[in-house]
């Protein structure tokens, strides 16, 4: 008799009203086959049939339907900046636990992540064993679990650390080209300007060579020629810069502009000294504690939704009292969002160590507090962080094609109901989404 079971080919219909890049396709539906998107049709085309798809398909076809009538059918989010959310008490250590993370994530609605790798020389097995850990998980799916899409690398050349543990930040080139050689997943890489111009931009050349998107950042004293240095050596527009969280770590002077006067162009002024320069990408952490509302409305005003990515930069889950490490240092995470650390005698100080935001509760901000349509939110939460770590091939988009990485968000849109992950329904219980403390407004 027969052999193994052949298996079915499973077709999940999706309705609602289908946010796709170019706009909103209301009463229409997906069609989802395996992992793939294989139809975004609008609200005429005729419904599939288990007759149509047996005929197309085989007699094995499994056709299943989930109704999301007036609710909206969104793709994933896609964070390109997060620590991991737990898994230990240490945030360093997060991704070497990343099932916790994975989970955590594709509840809240981030079905996509980079996994961001930090740099300690106080714990030089840290990086290496994150690495090893992240780069056996990378683009594979796991049960109820969000896809960890790359790594990227938040250091080690910055100028300024920030919150970071203190590192070696001064590789030679061979030791850079070596590191970078240990992260075939890395898709972005956080660099300083300003320490990269004093050594001719070779590590930062180096990362054009290998495909790795250089992300300007960590560095308040980037001058403008250390910038435009860097801008320039960018030949097609897809290949541009990046810059690492927006605002945070970076200044801003009305005479001697730096990296946040950059990121406030959309285009660059005519003459000579900035022929050849592309205006960098920019992320930025909207969780009005990172950066005020009225800087993020700012940012919203001046570029374009194709040059920003919303990201959450996260340390931690939102658990209000939450303790736990950062290289050491105790931190607490505040009922009003945030992580920050604490004084010797365990007290939350003022000092800011890392968000605890999600790219769903960003979601809704941009929705409530900017009056942004659906379709410019989904730009900047899914869309435009795929290309920038050009992995847009796979995700960020309901179109045909691309993984089914898919949200289904109630009417008031505050709800994740659901969400499927390369095709796969993820047990969870709806998530709601947060809004920013009334103290941050
Ligand atoms: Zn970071």
């Amino acid at each position: 008799m027969s052999g193994a079971p052949s298996e079915s080919v499973n077709v999940t219909i999706i309705r609602g009203n289908i946010v796709t890049p170019k706009g909103v396709l209301y009463g229409g539906f997906i069609e989802v086959t395996g992992e793939l998107i294989t139809l975004v049709a609008a609200s005429d085309v005729p419904l599939p049939t288990v007759e149509s798809k047996r005929k197309q398909l085989g007699d094995r076809v499994a056709l299943s339907f989930s109704s999301a009538d007036s609710q909206f059918v969104i793709p994933g989010f896609v964070d390109i900046h997060n620590h991991g959310v737990g898994g230990c008490d240490e945030v360093c250590d997060h991704w070497i636990y990343p099932e916790v993370s994975q989970k955590y994530l594709a509840r809240c609605g981030t079905l996509s992540t980079l996994a961001s790798v930090i740099f300690s020389k106080a714990r030089p097995e840290m990086t290496k064993k994150v690495v090893e850990t992240i780069e056996t998980r990378v683009g594979k799916v796991f049960e109820d679990c969000c896809v960890i899409e790359g790594v990227h690398a938040e250091g080690p050349v910055i100028a300024d650390q920030g919150g970071l543990p203190p590192t070696e930040t001064e590789p030679s080139l061979d030791d850079f080209k070596a590191l970078c050689a240990t992260m075939p997943s890395m898709k972005i890489m956080t660099i300083s300007p300003s320490k990269e111009a004093r050594v001719n931009y070779e590590r930062l050349k180096h990362l054009l060579d290998i495909g790795v998107r250089p992300s300007l950042g960590h560095d308040r004293v980037a001058t403008e020629q250390d910038i435009l240095g860097a801008l320039k050596l960018v030949k097609s527009p897809e290949d541009r810069m990046h810059t690492t969280h927006m605002c945070n770590v970076m200044s801003f002077h009305h005479r001697e502009p730096s990296l946040i006067n950059f990121n406030l162009c959309s285009r660059l002024p005519r003459g000579t000294k900035y022929n050849g320069a592309v205006p960098p990408t920019l992320e930025m952490i909207a969780d009005f504690i990172h950066v005020h509302p009225v800087v993020v409305q700012s940012v919203l005003s001046a570029r374009d939704p194709a040059d920003i990515a919303i990201i959450s930069d996260c340390i931690s889950s939102y658990e209000p009292g939450k303790r736990l490490k950062y290289n050491g240092r105790s931190i607490a995470v505040r009922a009003e969002g945030g992580a920050y650390l604490c004084d010797p005698h365990g007290r939350p100080t003022k000092t800011l160590a890392g968000s605890t935001v999600t790219l769903a509760d960003q979601f809704f901000s941009l929705l409530t507090h900017f009056s942004l349509d659906v379709t410019t939110a989904c730009l900047l939460l899914a869309t435009t962080p795929a290309k920038i770590a050009r992995i847009a091939d796979r995700v960020g988009s309901l179109e045909v094609g691309k993984r089914a990485n898919i949200l289904l968000v109630n009417g008031e849109m505050n709800t994740i109901q659901r969400r499927m992950v390369y095709g796969n329904w993820v047990n969870a219980e709806p998530y709601r989404m947060l809004r920013p403390s009334p103290s941050h407004l």
